[in-house]
C-alpha cells in the first residue's frame, strides 16, 4: 500500500495498491498529462533520489524547494511568527531530513495552500507536524488526497497566526488565494503569492492565467477582481512561487504597473501599439 505521487503535477494520492487510474489534476485542461503516458512515483522512491534545499529570503521567511527539480517546481515557503510557524504551498517531498529541520524551527501550526497545483503532498506534511490545512472551499473539488485536517475556509479573507491573512484572489482557480504577511520585508508588508500573482524574470512585474503551461489569459474583470481584493493590503515584497522569483521594492506599485499593461493588452484595438 503507498500514497503514489503524479510526476508531472506532484499530487498525492490515497494510500492504495494500485496507481490511480488517471491524474484528475492533469486531465484538467489548465494542466497537461505526461505526453509519454501518465507516471507515478511514491514518497518512499522520491526520498532516493531529490532532497529539499532550504533557503533564508529574508528574516523569518524561508524557501524550501526540491532539488533536483520534480514536477511543477514550485517552492514552499516557511513563515516564524510568534503565534507559530506557518507553510504556504506545499511540496511533494517530505523526508526525514525536512521534518527533523522544520521541526527544529518549530515545527507547523498550520499549512496554508495557494490552490490545487500545490496541493502537492499536504497530508503528508500535516500528519507530520498534526496542524490543519487551510484551503479556499470553491477548490474543494480539486482535493485529490481528503483528509480531516483540511479546513476549508470561505469568503473573501481568512486570519491566520499573528499579522497573516489569507486573501481569495480567484482567477487561476477560482478559489485562487495568496497569504498577506503584515511583518514581512521590514514591517513593510510581504505577500506571498504563489501563482495567483506570477512573478516574472524582470522582477519587477506579475502576470495572471487561468492556465501557465498552456498560456491562458483570465479576463479583464477577473484582473480587476484581484486589484480590488488587496486594495486594503500595503506590501513592499511579492513572492512568487518559483525560486528567485520576488519583487523586493514596491510589490504594491509593480501590481499595479502589471495589471495596467496587462488591462491594456487584452482590451486592447488591434493597433500596432496595443496589440
Ligand atoms: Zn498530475
Amino acid at each position: 500500500m503507498r500514497s503514489y505521487i503524479c510526476t508531472t503535477c506532484g499530487t498525492q494520492y490515497p494510500v492504495e495498491e494500485q496507481p490511480p487510474g488517471a491524474c484528475l489534476i492533469c486531465e484538467d485542461p489548465r494542466q497537461y498529462v505526461n505526453p509519454m503516458g501518465q507516471s507515478w512515483t511514491t514518497s518512499a522512491l522520491l526520498a532516493r533520489t531529490h532532497a529539499n534545499a532550504f533557503r533564508l529570503l529574508e528574516p523569518d521567511l524561508f524557501s524550501i524547494t526540491t532539488t533536483p527539480g520534480f514536477a511543477i517546481g514550485q517552492r514552499a515557503l516557511l513563515i516564524r511568527t510568534p503565534g507559530g510557524n506557518v507553510l504556504w504551498d506545499c511540496l511533494s517531498l517530505l523526508d526525514p531530513a525536512t521534518e527533523a529541520l522544520v521541526r527544529a524551527l518549530g515545527g507547523l501550526a498550520a499549512i496554508a495552500v495557494s490552490h490545487p497545483h500545490y496541493y502537492a503532498a499536504m497530508v503528508d506534511w500535516s500528519v507530520a507536524f498534526g496542524c490543519p490545512i487551510h484551503l479556499h472551499a470553491d477548490d474543494r473539488r480539486w482535493v485529490m488526497r481528503p483528509d480531516q485536517a483540511i479546513r476549508f475556509w470561505q469568503g473573501e479573507t481568512l486570519p491566520l497566526a499573528s499579522g497573516l491573512t489569507l486573501i481569495r484572489c480567484g482567477g487561476h482557480f477560482a478559489g485562487g488565494s495568496v497569504l498577506h504577511w503584515a511583518d514581512g520585508a521590514h514591517g513593510l508588508g510581504a505577500l506571498l503569492s504563489g501563482d495567483i500573482l506570477q512573478v516574472l524574470p524582470d522582477r519587477r512585474h506579475v502576470s495572471f492565467m487561468r492556465s501557465f503551461p498552456n498560456l491562458w489569459p483570465i479576463s479583464a474583470p477577473a484582473v480587476e477582481r484581484i486589484l480590488a481584493a488587496l486594495e486594503g493590503f500595503p506590501f513592499a515584497s511579492i513572492y512568487g512561487a518559483f525560486a528567485e522569483r520576488e519583487i523586493t521594492v514596491d510589490g504594491k506599485a509593480a501590481l499595479a504597473a502589471s495589471a495596467e499593461r496587462y488591462l491594456a493588452a487584452i482590451r486592447g484595438d488591434g493597433s500596432a501599439e496595443r496589440v
